[in-house]
């Protein structure tokens, strides 16, 4: 059910309205458009009565979402989401493009300073590495735990780069929420409902990876998930599933970027990187990305691709990113969009962002 406010509604009539949502026993969530005020209501105890919340001073209807996501739908909410990086000009899912880039994993301190300093000069303005790796096998390199936080710290101080990592469970979150600026949950996990929850009760930006073999609904419920506990600042991530295709690693569905903009409000961003599996082919799917309406791109780059730890094999060489961001910035021009170049930091904020739609 989604409540929708008369465009003068008060902040009082919106907060009398959640109040009543509450005392129902539901949850409310009040979503600022620029025209007028929506409430999504979430919570398992059936249906709320219409009646209710149709008299209340300030509404102006109250509508069914028939669709089983609810506040990722754009029904809920018309205009993009767009998230701000306090203190610095980066943002995801407004006109200019998210250049995020690192090494699959964090491997030493040097391996990750050249790499960011790297990515940093061709004009990305987040890293991404992992600290905590799901491996399919157990003996190979799980990430260096919390040592990879502190060296994604220094990271940032030292380049003004926000920091991308993943979480592959509820103890390794907590400690990502303290050191990065967007929590990434795995393609592993994308149907981890409690880890989900958990990134949830977090305020600051979720990057949802679409699982293997998830279809678009289950990614958009993914998100759902992370959005009913609150955290309305959620970004999507496409990175290839599962096919009989065997010439890349797996199958990039470019297709699914102008799907989700036609249901969603949410930004989606694209991986050339798991997607192809493949080094040769990530420039050419980072180019088609963004010719599809991606808004932004995550690809894995390493100093010394061949000695790397993890996923080597599709880890470009630094002058490779510095072409795809040119290459790239070109397209996005086309399209009335823009990539920036470099981070401008415009004042010093702690590691967190603040919950904001
Ligand atoms: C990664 O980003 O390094 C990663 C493990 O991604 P995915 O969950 O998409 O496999
Ligand atoms: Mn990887």
């Amino acid at each position: 059910m989604l409540v929708v406010m008369k465009p003068q509604a008060t902040p009082e009539q919106i907060q009398a309205v959640c109040d009543q949502i509450q005392n129902l026993g539901f949850r409310p969530h009040p979503l600022p458009g620029a025209q007028r005020t929506a409430i999504g209501i979430t919570g398992n105890q059936g249906q709320i009565e219409r009646g209710n919340l149709e008299e209340l001073p300030g509404v102006a209807e109250v509508i069914r979402v028939s669709k089983p996501y609810k506040l990722v739908s754009r029904d809920v909410k018309e205009e993009n989401t767009v998230i701000h990086f306090p203190g610095t000009d980066a943002t995801i899912g407004g006109t200019d493009l998210a250049m995020i880039a690192g090494p699959c994993s964090i491997e030493s301190r040097e391996q990750a300073f050249a790499t960011a300093e790297a990515i940093a000069k061709a004009g990305a303005q987040f890293f991404r590495g992992g600290a905590y790796k799901p491996r399919t096998s157990p003996y190979a390199f799980q990430g260096l735990g919390e040592e990879a936080l502190q060296i994604m710290a220094e990271i940032r101080e030292r380049f003004g780069l926000r920091i991308v990592t993943e979480a592959i469970d509820s103890e390794a979150l907590d400690l990502v929420a303290q050191y990065a600026d967007v929590i990434q949950i795995g393609a592993r996990n994308m149907q981890n409902y409690s880890l989900l929850r958990a990134a949830g009760r977090k305020r600051m930006p979720v990057l949802v990876k679409r699982g293997l073999s998830a279809t678009l609904e289950e990614l958009l419920m993914a998100a759902e998930y992370v959005m009913s506990e609150g955290n309305y600042q959620v970004i999507l991530c496409e990175r290839g599933i599962r096919t009989f295709t065997d010439h890349t690693r797996n199958t990039l569905d470019l297709s699914i970027v102008p799907a989700v903009k036609r249901l969603s409000h949410l930004p989606i961003i694209v991986d050339p990187s798991h997607g192809t599996g493949k080094r040769n082919k990530v420039t050419p799917l980072a180019r088609a990305a963004v010719a599809v309406g991606a808004d932004g791109l995550i690809v894995e780059v390493h100093n010394q691709p061949d000695m790397a730890l993890s996923d080597g094999m599709q880890s470009i060489y630094p002058d490779q990113y510095e072409q795809l961001f040119t290459e790239c910035s070109q397209i996005a021009g086309i399209l009335h969009r823009n990539i920036l170049r470099g981070i401008k930091i415009t004042e010093s904020v702690g590691a967190t962002t603040s919950a904001s739609l």
